[in-house]
Formats: structure tokens, C-alpha cells, sequence
């Protein structure tokens, strides 16, 4: 009756977090597995249905081997679930081979006899499997925050549980058939086991998704999407950072601002569309030139900025040479097949005490210079070539 009772339980528990799951795989694009968990805790659902209607069987077996096999499927989902959300790929050939050797293992199973601890422990291994390669798929996605670990250390109390019923079988035995189960004291402590991983690893999987979609969300509110490059916003966050941590250390930190030629003419030609083509193609150039820990975003229409990390002047000069060569070089499909865009662009170097506008005010100076002096060109912040101003004498 007890054992009936926590089961009941178990049914809403497993309800609860299907609906949950299920919520967050359809309000929510960028969860990719929590479709497959709601599909894992429907499961549960089915499973303690069968485990109700279980007592009720004249003959137990096929009811029994569909509880068993349903549990699994249910495992084998979580497990996808998981995978699918750390970006790893599911252990296909592990499931396989787990899938099999279970299915293979029936007529053992369930011919050995009922009560007996290696009848428990030949039921429970398949599962044990199971939660050993969540951990395992987590593990191997290197994710290491405290949540992730939390979950792992979770995961592998689960599955080590599985492998403690037998034990338990051992212990306090169990029913001589599958209809007396729930009558048991087993029946009892493995339906309360089950019921509060169940509920813990629940949690945990609600929270890290949420943590992610959070992160996800931070992101994309940084990220302009024509050009994939940063926007303002993002622009600002990381700028902010790099500078304060090149003040710190007295690391050289330089500033590229650039802005497309005559960009009107080219919208005015070629359409829009070809506009943010070349927007697009622009932003891939500056990418693809710039050092990892550089920032590349999109300020806005077709100005750029780059801000270089342990770069000084010059190297912010031969980045922007280089990015502006490649640009003029290359005819752009769509646009007339004698057709080159160019671009301008402005250097700076963050000077003790800068803050981002000041830096960025004399980056602009210099592109504006550029543009001024006829465009496709790189132009340097004076300031920043002078040397170093010395204190005037006599001044007083
Ligand atoms: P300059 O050489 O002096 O920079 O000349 P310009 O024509 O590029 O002048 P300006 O920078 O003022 O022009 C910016 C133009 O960029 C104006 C606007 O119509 C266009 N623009 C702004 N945002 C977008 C966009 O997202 N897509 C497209 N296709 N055009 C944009
Ligand atoms: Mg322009
Ligand atoms: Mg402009």
C-alpha cells in the first residue's frame, strides 16, 4: 500500500516535469533537448500506469517486461535529451548496444527467480548503464560549472543506486511474483529512492537549461544578426572590460574604426539587398583578420570598430591595411563585375587615463581624415604617433 502510494506520487512527479519539459521545448527554440526529456518523463507516466494495472494480471509477465523495457526507453530519451543539450553527440552505439543486451537478456531476466538479488541485479545493470553514460556524455561536453558538476555528481548517485537494490532485494527481499511487489518493503524504498532523484534531477536539468537559454539570450541581445558581428551594446560591454584590464596591466590596446565608401551610391546601384550583402561581407573580412581576443562589431549602418587587445598603433595600422587591401580587391557577386567597395579606416591606441570615448573620439579623428584625404585609406590618430608629451617647463 505504501509502496502504491509513493508510486502515485512518482506519477504526478513524472507529470509534472513532462508538462515542464514540454513548456520550455515549445515556448523556448534554442532548448534543443528538453523536448526529449518531456518525452523521457512522459515515459515515467506510462511506466507507473503499468506498475498500477501490474497487480491486477493473471499472467504478470508481458506487463512486467513492458514496465521494464518502457523505463528504459524513458532513460534512453533523458539520456538524448542530455546530449542534445550539451552539444554532444548522443552515444549512439552505447545505446545500441545497451538496447540490445537488454532486449536479449529478457528471457533471462524473467525466467530467473523473482525474489532472487540476481534476478534484481540483471534488471537494474540496463540502467545503471544508462545514468552512467549521462555522466559520461556531460563529462565529455567540458562543461564544468557548478551546475554541470552538481548534475554529474546527481547522475552517478543514481546510477550507483541502481546498483544498491539488489542489495536492498538482498537485504529485506522482495515478493515471490511480480503481483506482490507493491506490497513490499523493497517496493516501498526503491519507489522513494526513485521518487526524489527523480525530482533532483529534474531541477538540475531545469536549471541548467534555464542558465543556458539565459546565457543564449545575453548573447544574441549583443549580436547583430546581418552581420553577425557585435552591436553597440555588445560593443560597449566587452570594450569597457578590455580597457579597464589594459589599464591594469599597461598591455597596449588599439582601436580600428572603419566605415564603408560612398555606401549611398551602393544602396542607391545595387538595391538594399546588395547594401547588406556587402555589410555581411565587410564584417567577415574584419573577422577573419583580427586576432582571437579581438572584438569586431557593427556600430551601426556601415561603420565598423575593432578593438585589438595587446596591439599597438602599428598593428592596429597592419590589420587595417590588410582588411582594406582584401576589400578593394575583391569584385562582390551582385554588384557589377568591375564594381569594388572601399572602405576607410582610423587607428587609435589607448593612452593612460583614456576612457572608451576618448579612445574611440580620436579613432574617429582619424577616420574622418581618411575620408577627407579621399578615402580608401588608413589613417593614425596623431596624438597617438607623437611622442610621449614631456611636462613643459617655464609654463607657470
Ligand atoms: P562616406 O564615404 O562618406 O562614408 O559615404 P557614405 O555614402 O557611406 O555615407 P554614410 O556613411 O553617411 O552613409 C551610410 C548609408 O548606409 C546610409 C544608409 O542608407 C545606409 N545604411 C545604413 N544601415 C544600412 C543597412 O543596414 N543596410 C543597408 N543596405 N544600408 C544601410
Ligand atoms: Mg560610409
Ligand atoms: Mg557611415
Amino acid at each position: 500500500m505504501t509502496a502504491a502510494f509513493i508510486l502515485a506520487i512518482n506519477l504526478f512527479i513524472a507529470g509534472i516535469f513532462a508538462v515542464a519539459f514540454g513548456v520550455v521545448a515549445a515556448t523556448n527554440r534554442t532548448a534543443r533537448g528538453a523536448g526529449w526529456l518531456a518525452g523521457g518523463y512522459a515515459l515515467g507516466i506510462v511506466d507507473v500506469v503499468l506498475e498500477l494495472v501490474l497487480p491486477e494480471q493473471a499472467d504478470p509477465t508481458p506487463v512486467a517486461v513492458g514496465i521494464f523495457l518502457v523505463f528504459l526507453i524513458g532513460q534512453t530519451f533523458c539520456l538524448i535529451g542530455v546530449a542534445r543539450h550539451y552539444r554532444v553527440l548522443p552515444p549512439w552505439i552505447a545505446i545500441a548496444a545497451i538496447s540490445t543486451l537488454s532486449v536479449l537478456a529478457i528471457p533471462l531476466i524473467f525466467t530467473l527467480d523473482y525474489g532472487s538479488p540476481l534476478r534484481s541485479l540483471a534488471y537494474q545493470l540496463p540502467y545503471f548503464a544508462m545514468h552512467s553514460l549521462i555522466v559520461f556524455t556531460i563529462f565529455r561536453s567540458r562543461w564544468r560549472q557548478a551546475l554541470d558538476v552538481l548534475l554529474m555528481v546527481l547522475t552517478a548517485i543514481t546510477a550507483l543506486l541502481y546498483l544498491v537494490r539488489p542489495l536492498i532485494v538482498w537485504i529485506v527481499g522482495t515478493a515471490n511474483a511480480p503481483q506482490g511487489y507493491m506490497a513490499t518493503t523493497y517496493a516501498a524504498i526503491s519507489q522513494s529512492v526513485g521518487a526524489v532523484t527523480l525530482i533532483a534531477m529534474a531541477l538540475v536539468l531545469l536549471l541548467v537549461i534555464m542558465r543556458d537559454t539565459a546565457a543564449e539570450m545575453n548573447i544574441r541581445s549583443e549580436t547583430d544578426s546581418l552581420s553577425g558581428a557585435l552591436n553597440r551594446r555588445g560593443f560597449d560591454a566587452h570594450a569597457e572590460r578590455l580597457l579597464a584590464q589594459a589599464q591594469r596591466t599597461g598591455a597596449p590596446l588599439a582601436l580600428v574604426t572603419a566605415d564603408l565608401d560612398h555606401f549611398k551610391a551602393i544602396n542607391d546601384g545595387f538595391g538594399h539587398a546588395a547594401g547588406d550583402m556587402v555589410i555581411a561581407h565587410f564584417a567577415s573580412l574584419l573577422r577573419g583578420s583580427a586576432a582571437a581576443a579581438a572584438i569586431v562589431s557593427r556600430l551601426g549602418g556601415e561603420e565598423f570598430a575593432v578593438l585589438m587587445p595587446d596591439a599597438t598603433i602599428a598593428e592596429g595600422r597592419r590589420y587595417a591595411e590588410t582588411v582594406r587591401t582584401a576589400l578593394a580587391a575583391a569584385p562582390l557577386s551582385g554588384l557589377g563585375v568591375d564594381q569594388r567597395v572601399t572602405a576607410s579606416f582610423g587607428v587609435a591606441q589607448a593612452m593612460p587615463g583614456d576612457t572608451l570615448f576618448d579612445l574611440s573620439r580620436r579613432a574617429d579623428a582619424a577616420l574622418y581624415r581618411a575620408k577627407a584625404s579621399g578615402r580608401n585609406q588608413v589613417s593614425a590618430a596623431l596624438a597617438d604617433l607623437s611622442p610621449t608629451p614631456t611636462p613643459q617647463r617655464g609654463l607657470a
